[in-house]
C-alpha cells in the first residue's frame, strides 16, 4: 500500500473472493456458481451487430432488461432498478440506507460488514440460533437498517415469507433489505410480492446463482418507486452507465428462457437432496439447505484441514475461519459428475481418518 491512500482505506480489509485458480483445473464447489451453462437463448442474443454497436454507451436506464424483468415478476417499471451485479445493488443500499447503522447475523455474507466499513454504517452482528436459524423477533423495532440473505448466506437456512412480514411490521420507520441471491433455490419465500404493500423493504436479486450467469454481473433492485428513486440518486453519482451493453442483452434473453431456468434448478435442488444423503451416510453432519451449496462437518477432521485434503486431490470447497462454522466445510451444489468426484474424494480421506 502507498502513503497516499487516506486512513480509511488503509485501514479497510476488503472482502476476498473464493479462490479462481488458474493452476490446475479443480472440480470447483467453492463461489455457488451455477454448474450449467448461460442459457443458449442468451447466448445466441450476441450478434456481430450488438457487438459492433458498443461504440455507443450502454442505456443508462437499462429500459429492455427493466421492462422483462418487470414483466417477468408482475411489477412496475418504476419499481426496478438494473445493477451491475448484486454486490453493486447492495452497495447502493448500504450508501443509501446505512448511516443511521445497520444489523444482520452474525453469521451471513462477509460483504455487509465490508460496506459497512467502507460506508461508515455502524454495524450489530445479531446472533443466530444455535441451530443457525434466524430469530426473526431479534429484528423487531430495530431503529436501524436490518440486512438479512434470506436463504442466508453460508448456512443456507431460509425465514417464511410470514416471519420477513413480521419483521416488516415490526420495522415500519426504517428500511428492511433482502438480499435474495438464493431464493429460486429455496420453497416459496421471494418476498417481491411484499414490495407492493410494504414501503420499508428493498429485495436484491441477483442473475449470478439461479440464472448461471456470474460472469456477466447482473443484478436488480425491487422496491417502492420511492426507494428506486434514492437508490437512482446513488447510482447516477456513482456510475451512470453501471451495466454494459452485452450483459444487459444477456440478462434479458436469459429470463425469457424460463424453461432451462427451471429445469436447471430443479435439477440443483435434487442433487442437493442427493448430496445430504450421501454426505449423512457417512457420518457427516449436514445443515439443512434451501440454497445451491450445504454447510456439512464430521467430528473426524476438522473444516480447514478437510478444506486442505480436498484441495490436494482436486476439489475446491469453501472453508471459513469465523468461530461458529470454522468446523464445517461449505460445497456448492455441481452437476452429478462432480458430486460424484467429491464423494469419491471424501470416501479415500475418511479412510484415512477412521
Ligand atoms: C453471491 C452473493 C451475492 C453477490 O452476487 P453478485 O450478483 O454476483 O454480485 C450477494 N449476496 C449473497 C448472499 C451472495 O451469496
Amino acid at each position: 500500500m502507498s502513503k497516499f491512500a487516506t486512513a480509511k482505506i488503509n485501514a479497510i480489509a476488503p472482502y476476498v473472493p473464493g479462490e479462481q485458480p488458474r493452476d490446475k483445473r479443480y472440480v470447483k464447489l467453492n463461489t455457488n456458481e451455477n454448474p450449467y451453462y448461460t442459457a443458449q437463448k442468451a447466448v445466441n442474443a450476441i450478434s456481430e451487430s450488438v457487438v459492433k454497436s458498443l461504440n455507443r454507451y450502454s442505456d443508462p436506464e437499462c429500459k429492455p432488461l427493466v421492462k422483462v424483468v418487470a414483466d417477468y415478476y408482475g411489477v412496475g417499471e418504476e419499481n426496478v432498478l438494473i445493477t451491475n451485479g448484486s454486490d453493486e445493488a447492495l452497495a447502493f443500499c448500504f450508501q443509501a440506507y446505512g448511516s443511521c447503522g445497520v444489523c444482520y447475523p452474525d453469521v451471513t455474507y462477509g460483504f455487509y460488514d465490508v460496506f459497512a466499513n467502507m460506508y461508515d454504517c455502524p454495524a450489530e452482528h445479531i446472533a443466530l440460533n444455535e441451530d443457525f436459524s434466524v430469530d426473526e423477533t431479534k429484528y423487531f423495532a430495530a431503529k436501524k437498517t436490518v440486512v438479512l440473505a434470506n436463504p442466508n448466506a453460508q448456512t443456507g437456512k431460509a425465514l417464511s415469507l410470514s416471519q420477513i412480514e413480521q419483521i416488516l411490521i415490526n420495522n415500519r420507520e426504517n428500511i428492511v433489505i433482502i438480499d435474495q441471491a438464493y431464493v429460486d433455490f429455496g420453497e416459496n419465500c421471494n418476498v417481491i410480492p411484499l414490495i407492493k404493500r410494504y414501503k420499508n423493504i428493498v429485495a436484491v436479486n441477483t442473475f449470478s446463482k439461479s440464472r448461471s450467469l456470474a460472469g456477466g454481473r447482473i443484478g436488480f433492485i425491487v422496491a417502492d418507486k420511492e426507494l428506486i428513486c434514492d437508490l437512482n440518486k446513488v447510482k447516477y453519482s456513482f456510475h451512470p452507465y453501471n451495466v454494459n451493453t452485452l450483459s444487459m442483452l444477456l440478462a434479458k434473453n436469459a429470463i425469457k428462457d424460463d424453461e432451462y431456468f427451471l429445469l436447471t434448478v430443479s435439477k440443483i435442488k435434487k442433487t442437493r437432496e442427493e448430496l445430504c444423503r450421501g454426505l449423512k451416510d457417512m457420518n457427516f453432519e449436514v445443515v439443512p439447505s434451501s440454497a445451491n451449496f450445504v454447510l456439512a462437518k464430521t467430528d473426524k477432521v476438522d473444516g480447514g484441514k478437510l478444506y486442505e485434503l480436498l484441495k490436494e486431490k482436486g476439489v475446491l470447497v469453501r472453508h471459513f475461519s469465523d468461530e461458529r462454522i470454522k468446523d464445517y466445510i461449505r460445497i456448492t451444489i455441481g452437476t452429478d459428475g462432480e458430486m460424484k468426484a467429491l464423494i469419491d474424494a471424501l470416501v479415500e480421506i475418511m479412510e484415512e481418518y477412521q
